[in-house]
């Protein structure tokens, strides 16, 4: 992606992890800022660019380090297995500093498993230009949205920027937290910290600190309504399946409670809602009456993230909107949803049955359990009660009159205002029937397909065990003949 007029110009910054990418042996150092920069101009990128190299800085000869300083790179020392802690701290610290429009760039091997998921929640609160590089035959964290990806090779080979500027370079050791300032005999100084009684007693006194710390660990949990979201549309995806209506509970109050829960945190935009769910087996007048619009699917099959995909498309871009999510299956969808969140000015709120066992990269702006998102409505319930047309009072937000709810047959693209078509095109319709049948049956075929090629991959991988394997299943298969296959059987019921 080339730069945006408002990104022409920003700050960039570059976190470079000098142990994934080595300046390789022949290179001249020196020449590492004006292939980045090269890189970023090629792009449209022209803003002045910060590069700061993470590494243990005692395998690094003085002529290496001498190319560096010149060329306006800070260098950070740091024990080997604590340099992801003090990238990221630094990463996370410079966007404190640094509001977008912003570029950062995190040249790493590990961005994915170290980095991405703290990242990806950074990223959905507050998106900066992201750039990666990596050595090559390297993959960086696809769900991250970035701008663009480079190998390492080709960012020091590629072409060079002729830019002059100034640069105040750093140079820090980060296990005693020694500053050198910038002055002539700085790299003598550095070089000579290095090696001192001092800084090596630190090294192996001072705690290593190898994760990376998790800021947004604690983030998203009923944030209240910012003025921009106040009054913005949400959009409900509501999977019956693993999120139904309990026993005995009205279905016109899953809308209220909805809008309930909402207002509570400052929401009041209109909601639209809908349900998927196999619509053979719901209450469909009740919650067609609340203007909840249907989509039959097979169980299991839910398809939600087309939708998803749907509403974005018409929705315009980056327009501050709500996405809601019912279902205990969000981990189906989350890769749909992140890309959103992170390319657009969307949040998004979840509800579940059982809260997930591990804590998802997706930001939230509020989670609830279902049957207490349920519940808010029940404070209400009585004022609903009095109301004498109940499907009126409980779409207040919308524009007034009877609420109209879509019935849509997923499995067909069937879709229809009236409930009776709908309920003789689910009870009576031929090919409806046997889209029902096909579609687990095709699943359940491709789950076997999946695992023949799953199977043949770790075959192809380990041919010695394979070969080895099918040797003593012969040897088995020779002494069971020989003995009888009674011993086969035997052996067979003890594994
Ligand atoms: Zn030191
Ligand atoms: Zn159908």
């Amino acid at each position: 992606m080339d730069a945006t007029a408002k990104h022409a110009t920003a700050k960039i910054a570059v976190w470079w992890d000098m142990k994934d990418c080595p300046i390789p042996e022949n290179y001249v150092s020196g020449l590492i800022r004006s292939s980045i920069e090269g890189k970023f101009e090629e792009r449209g990128y022209f803003g002045p660019v910060t590069i700061t190299a993470y590494g243990d800085q005692t395998q690094i000869s003085d002529y290496k380090l001498q190319g560096l300083w010149t060329a306006g790179i800070s260098v950070v020392h740091t024990r080997s297995e604590s340099r992801h802690y003090h990238m990221y701290r630094d990463i996370v610290e410079w966007r404190g500093q640094n509001p977008p429009p912003a570029t950062m760039m995190i040249i790493s091997d590990e961005v994915q498993g170290v980095f991405d998921w703290d990242l990806l929640r950074l990223q959905q609160r507050t998106l900066y230009n992201l750039f990666l590089a990596y050595s090559e035959g390297c993959q960086a964290g696809v769900i991250l949205h970035t701008s663009a990806e480079w190998s390492w090779r080709e960012l020091l080979y590629g072409s060079k920027s002729r830019r002059f500027g100034f640069h105040y370079p750093k140079l820090y050791c980060y296990s005693c937290n020694f500053d050198c300032n910038f002055n002539c005999r700085t790299l003598t100084k550095f070089k000579k910290h290095l090696s001192s009684f001092k800084h090596i007693r630190q090294e192996d006194v001072n705690p290593t600190y190898e994760q990376v710390a998790c800021v947004t660990k604690d983030w998203g949990r009923n944030y209240k309504a910012t003025p921009e979201y106040a009054t913005a549309k949400i959009q409900v995806w509501w999977d019956m399946t693993t999120c139904p209506i309990p026993e005995g509970y009205d279905p016109r109050r899953v809308r209220p409670s909805i809008e309930a829960a909402f207002k509570e945190l400052g929401y009041s935009g209109p909601v639209s809602i809908t349900a998927f769910a196999d619509h053979n087996h719901t209450p469909l007048q009740a919650l067609s009456s609340t203007g909840i619009d249907v989509v039959h699917v097979v169980p299991r099959f839910t398809y939600i993230s087309t939708d998803v995909f749907n509403w974005h498309h018409n929705n315009p871009p980056q327009a501050a909107a709500i996405m809601m999510v019912i279902s205990d299956q969000v981990d189906w969808i989350k890769h749909c949803l992140v890309g959103l969140l992170q390319a657009n000015n969307y949040i998004l709120f979840l509800a579940y049955s059982f809260r997930p066992s591990k804590k998802s990269f997706l930001l939230t702006s509020g989670e609830w359990l279902w049957e207490d998102l349920l519940a808010v409505s029940e404070k209400r319930a009585q004022f609903l009660q009095k109301c004498s047309l109940l499907q009126k009072c409980s779409s207040e937000s919308e524009s007034g009159g009877e609420p109209t709810a879509t019935f849509y047959c997923k499995l067909c693209s069937f879709d229809t205002k009236s409930i009776d078509n709908y309920r003789t095109h689910l009870s009576t319709d031929e090919e409806h029937a046997k889209e029902e049948k096909r579609i687990p049956a095709y699943y359940n075929s491709k789950i076997k397909d999946n695992r023949r090629s799953r199977v043949a991959h770790y075959n192809r991988n380990h041919l010695r065990e394979v070969k080895e394997y099918r040797k003593s299943e012969r040897k088995r298969m020779k002494k069971a003949i020989r003995t009888g296959f009674g011993l086969l059987h035997n052996q067979l019921r003890r594994r």
